[in-house]
């Protein structure tokens, strides 16, 4: 662990940009990891923000790994006697001629 510094500026720089300028982002993390996040920043002596940076950057190259080549499969196709009846959606109606989608909607909307 004796150059776990140097590996997280590795992360935290990581891209073709370099350490770019951050912008604010409001997300809900459990408290638990929060405070992991605390601990560590304070191990490292450094903000929270560059370990979440760093933790990001290892977690997306990760995926990017992972994902190569892979693709969505292909949404269903709902054969057109049995779609919502609202023009453009193209879900199954459940309920009187809608998706679940516009039925809620329809139902908030009569309260
Ligand atoms: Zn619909």
């Amino acid at each position: 662990m004796g150059n776990a510094k140097l590996r997280l500026d590795d992360l935290v720089s990581r891209g073709a940009a370099g350490r770019e300028t951050t912008k604010l982002m409001n997300v809900k993390v459990p408290s638990e990891i929060l405070a992991r996040i605390a601990a560590l920043a304070g191990k490292l002596r450094t903000s929270k923000t560059e370990v979440v940076v760093a933790i990001l950057n290892e977690g997306l190259d990760a995926a990017d790994k992972e994902l190569k080549g892979w693709k969505a499969p292909p949404r269903p196709v709902i054969p057109k006697d049995r779609r919502c009846t609202i023009s453009g959606c193209e879900r199954e109606k459940v309920a009187k001629g809608l998706c679940a989608t516009h039925y809620q909607a329809q139902r908030r909307a009569k309260g």
